[in-house]
């Protein structure tokens, strides 16, 4: 596994976890293709399909890509030789709110690898999540992953607060 050796600052961690975040499904479609050619230099914009077919530009990102699974098909897994970053839930809240109220995205799609247990991975992005509803005051919407084995109590708690809730193994 691959580490920093320096501190990366927060964009430089939104590259990488923006990137990162790309092969989790959020329903691109094919009709989009050329609107994410416009969003290029931004690897953590893509558009989705909104309400009446308009499309809308999620932030998409991972809390963490510091994965200890090893599951053969994926990105993340813990022998692929590439950086590893972490987000604290109040780095990634205040990043996302500045990219909205810029107006340069209208809404969050929250994913991560799994970093320590499945709990406490889900546990920051939930708490991502409530930085925003609570102190930040933000409405808008949120796609948000739950890890395989997460405890029904922290899928009860993100049900309250986002919009839609991705399993693995679902279709959304
Ligand atoms: S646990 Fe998830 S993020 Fe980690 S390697 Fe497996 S599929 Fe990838």
């Amino acid at each position: 596994m691959t580490y920093l050796l320096r501190k990366p600052d927060s964009s430089e961690k939104l590259k990488i976890l923006g990137e990162g975040a790309q092969f989790d499904v959020c329903g691109f479609p094919s009709i989009f293709t050329r609107k994410k050619k416009k969003f290029e230099r931004f690897k953590f914009i893509y558009p989705a399909v909104g309400q009446k077919g308009s499309c809308v530009r999620l932030f998409k990102v991972l809390q963490s890509n510091a994965c200890e699974g090893n599951c053969f098909y994926c990105a993340n897994r813990k022998d692929r030789d590439f950086p590893r970053v972490n987000f604290s839930p109040h780095e990634l809240a205040r990043l996302f709110i500045q990219y909205y109220e810029k107006k340069l995205v209208d809404g969050l799609f929250l994913s991560s690898a799994i970093c320590g247990s499945t709990n406490q991975s889900e546990e920051k992005m939930l708490q991502t999540v409530q930085l925003l509803r609570y102190k930040y005051g933000y409405r808008g919407y949120i796609h948000y992953k739950i890890l395989p084995g997460t405890a029904e109590s922290l899928v009860e708690a993100a049900a309250k607060l986002v919009d839609t809730l991705y399993k693995p193994g679902s279709t959304r």
